[in-house]
């Protein structure tokens, strides 16, 4: 569920995105199923960061093969000592005089902790001016939501929901790969995009909801849906136009009414004086807070704080990022009151409240409604399609 955090901070990096054609999404598709036409073994494939290193990183693994993009191989051993010089790779010593190279194993390559299927990339890359040895595993995307999923759910859930969150994981992953497309990589491999820790062990039931709903993701005119999600809606989800800018049919915000069991549909917190004077930058006593408009979900969307000399006017979302998301847990704010220890907040619901509630979407497969009834009913306008 770590997504919650990512999204509620992302928003500038999905706005940046979003305008991109559908035509250039329909090429890439395209062109997607031919190179699935040319390399059919290899399947659909993303490329995440695993890690990065500023002098030395060691690959260990089953005769590693070492080539560079034009085939050459550099050298085959269990054991590779990565370093780098003048910003070539260089392997156990040896210069390969090349920026980027890829090791192969007949099994998994061990880098630090986690093991990696298919092919792991070293590459040499400039950061703020300095040399850094960069991971990237490229992994086939079946394999890589299987490894993500139980970051996001609990391998506990029923198969529906599970299935729903898979075709979520697929959708963010694909929608990544075309937007960075000629990057590096497409995604991170913590909680920046979604927990990746390469080869683990997977639940019986994750597999089965990554099998069941192979190759499908939520399309909207032509391109992978931004499937924003969150933990906990609060009885209804938010219209991303009034959160975030930016418009987005599939995300108009729905009902919801499947998470009254969630753990925060309902909680309080009481802020102190100082944490409040610091979200508003105000000085002085605080002499009220005031919800002055709100979402068409009910969330803050403005808050008036006023002290004997000040009035100042935040967002919610800015309250809410200043006291910290896992302390304040929405913005869907009921009531505030002046307390002995501060003020206290009474609020629902678990995150930025957007795209399917996850507590919902366990409620829904509770009440024996299929994965595409719980996709369906979060992302009405959006609708779910194999791309391979
Ligand atoms: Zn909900």
């Amino acid at each position: 569920m770590h997504l919650r955090t990512k999204f509620d901070n992302l928003t500038a990096k999905y706005s940046a995105c979003t305008q991109q054609t559908a035509f250039f999404y329909l090429v890439m598709l395209t062109c997607q199923s031919l190179t699935l036409q040319a390399s059919v073994e290899l399947g659909e494939t993303v490329r995440i960061a695993v890690g990065r290193f500023t002098s030395e990183v060691s690959a260990t693994g089953d005769r590693i093969v070492a080539t560079d993009l034009t085939g050459q191989q550099h050298l085959k051993k269990d054991n590779i000592k990565v370093t780098r010089r003048r910003g070539h790779i260089v392997l156990n010593g040896i210069n390969t005089k090349m920026p980027l190279i890829q090791l192969k194993a007949d099994g998994p390559i061990t880098i630090g902790k986690y093991s990696y299927a298919h092919t792991i990339e070293v590459s040499v890359q400039s950061v703020k001016g300095r040399d850094e040895i960069l991971v990237v595993n490229q992994v086939e995307l079946e394999d890589y939501v299987r490894g993500v999923i139980g970051s996001e759910m609990s391998p506990s859930w029923p198969i529906e929901a599970l299935k729903s969150q898979a075709v979520i994981s697929r959708t963010y992953a694909l929608w990544n790969k075309y937007n960075r497309y000629d990057q590096p990589y497409h995604m991170e491999s913590n909680v920046l995009d979604q927990v990746y820790r390469g080869l683990k062990r997977q639940s019986d039931v994750v597999k089965q909801a990554v099998k069941e709903t192979y190759g499908e993701i939520m399309v909207y005119m032509y391109r992978p849906a931004q499937t924003y999600f969150s933990a906990t809606c609060g009885d209804h989800t938010e219209d991303v136009g009034e959160i975030w800018r930016e418009s987005l049919p599939y995300l108009p915000g729905v009902e919801c009414g499947y998470c009254k069991h969630a753990p925060r549909h309902r909680w309080d917190v009481t802020l102190t004086e100082k944490e409040v004077r610091k979200a508003a930058n105000v000085s002085g006593r605080i002499k009220s807070i005031e919800i002055i408009s709100r979402t068409k979900a009910g969330s803050a969307n403005k808050i008036k704080v006023r002290t004997a000399k000040q009035s100042r006017t935040i967002k919610g979302t800015a309250l809410r990022a200043a006291t910290g998301y896992t302390k304040m847990y929405s913005t869907r704010i009921d009531k505030i009151k002046k307390t002995k220890g501060g003020w206290r907040i009474t609020g629902k619901g678990f995150g930025h409240g957007i795209g399917l509630c996850q507590w919902g979407a366990h409620g829904m497969a509770e009440e024996g409604k299929s994965y595409k009834d719980i996709l369906e009913h979060y992302y009405p306008a959006a609708h779910l399609q194999p791309v391979y």
